[in-house]
């Protein structure tokens, strides 16, 4: 069933067997799946795609693997929601929510990059799953590995949330909480991974991991209406997202299942992580590594390994970036549940906050379509919105009591 050719790097082009590796020899350039084109635009068509279940593998014949897995069944096909109510407030005509804060098995779109690794991991025949997570990857490789019986080593930074910790720990993973950053977290691991067997999946399989990621850019041609929309706005930690979901748009126009493409992608970061998106502002592509403050943990990475590529399709795709504050994520994640009933967590108020900016500076014109990404769940990150929430209306368990409360909200109106 596979399409795949092998993997080449990204710089000098020199092309290598599929196998558990992701850096070239010769120039030390990532490495990258390639695929035949042309034969899948032969058999993968709009009719065969809809024949098919509502998860990630509708898209196989364009993912890494010899055959159809077993793991991420229930990941991917997250909705795409038509936001009137945002659009409204925010003053444009079609704006659009893809929604991977729900439907995924662990609540964030890393469970597509995590069906992927670990379906190829097992298929490399490993036994042992590992990650450098800022979070939502320590989450998804812990339940997905799970299930898929794979012993699990994970390495996180202690500062985490509470709420991502146990959300991990609750499938028993060895976690391995680092005194240290994401970019500490992830050195660490770099050396790990050359001493164990292990498939650590955002190292040594990250070209298969990172793959999983288009199928956000595939659905959300096939739910406009196989079109791709005229601007996309994406969450950026280490940048492979946001490459990947323009890769995703380009393989389908290359296999002919939709015209040609001219979206504008836009980076959204926070003001206190936000390495790729200074690049983007200054006009450069040489990503000066950052020290990551801000509460948004999830897309913490001081020192994007894909920022440059990043930057390489934000500026030939006529994009731009943005920066908010966590004052400004905190307000863009009210306003998105308030507006339209969805709960993100921080780096979904990133995008929106982001979005906001691009608005307002003309980026983003009034009557284009754009979609935003929004990736991951309110659930996970409720400190953040601590004291920042309206409060509960305290009452005692009689009519009398209820009804003076209701008269003191009646006379504010809400
Ligand atoms: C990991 C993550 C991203 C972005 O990841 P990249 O490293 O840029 O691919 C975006 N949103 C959430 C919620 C994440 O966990
Ligand atoms: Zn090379």
């Amino acid at each position: 069933m596979s399409f795949v050719k092998g993997l080449k790097c990204r710089e000098c082009g020199r092309e290598y067997s599929i196998d558990p590796i992701y850096v070239c020899e010769f120039c030390f350039g990532p490495l990258e799946v390639a695929y035949n084109y042309e034969e899948i635009g032969k058999v993968l068509t709009r009719k065969k795609i809809l024949s098919r279940p509502l998860n990630l593998w509708r898209y196989k014949e364009l993912l890494p693997l010899d055959k159809e897995p077993e793991e991420g069944q229930n990941t991917g096909f997250t909705p795409l929601i038509k936001a009137g109510n945002l659009a409204k407030i925010l003053g444009i005509d079609e704006l659009y929510i893809k929604d991977d804060t729900v439907t995924h098995p662990s609540l964030s779109f890393k469970d597509r990059v995590v069906a992927v690794a670990l379906a190829k991991a097992k298929e490399f025949g490993f036994d042992t799953v590992s990650c450098a997570s800022t979070g939502n990857l320590a989450h998804s490789v812990s339940a997905q590995g799970a299930r898929a019986g794979l012993k699990r080593f994970i390495f996180i930074p202690a500062s985490l949330e509470p709420s991502k910790i146990i959300a991990s720990l609750v499938y028993e993973p060895n976690l391995i909480a680092v005194d240290g950053n994401y970019d500490e977290v992830n050195r660490l691991c770099s050396e790990v991974a050359n001493k164990y067997r292990w498939a650590f999946v955002n190292i040594n399989i990250r070209p298969f991991y990172a793959e999983g990621s288009k199928t956000q850019g595939y659905e959300i041609i096939e739910q406009l209406g196989w079109r791709a929309p005229d601007n996309i706005v994406v969450p950026c930690a280490s940048g492979s997202l946001l490459t990947k979901i323009w890769k995703s748009f380009k393989e389908m126009n290359d296999i002919g299942l939709i015209d040609n493409v001219k979206t504008r992608v836009f980076a959204a970061q926070a003001t206190g992580c936000s390495p790729i998106v200074a690049a983007i502002q200054q006009g450069i592509d040489v990503i000066k590594p950052v020290k990551p403050d801000t509460i948004a943990k999830s897309l913490a990475i001081g020192n994007p390994a894909d920022g440059f590529y990043a930057t390489q399709v934000i500026q030939q795709t006529k994009g731009f970036g943005e920066h908010v504050s966590d004052s400004e994520i905190i307000e863009a994640i009210k306003l998105l549940a308030k507006t339209e009933g969805v709960f993100a967590e921080t780096a979904g108020g990133v995008t929106l906050a982001s979005t906001i900016k691009l608005i307002k500076k003309g980026y983003i014109k009034k009557e284009s379509r754009t979609v935003i990404c929004i990736t991951g769940n309110g659930l996970k990150t409720q400190e953040a919105l601590g004291g920042h929430t309206v409060s509960p209306h305290h009452i005692k368990p009689n009519m009398k009591s209820f009804e003076e409360v209701l008269k003191k909200i009646k006379s504010k109106d809400r």
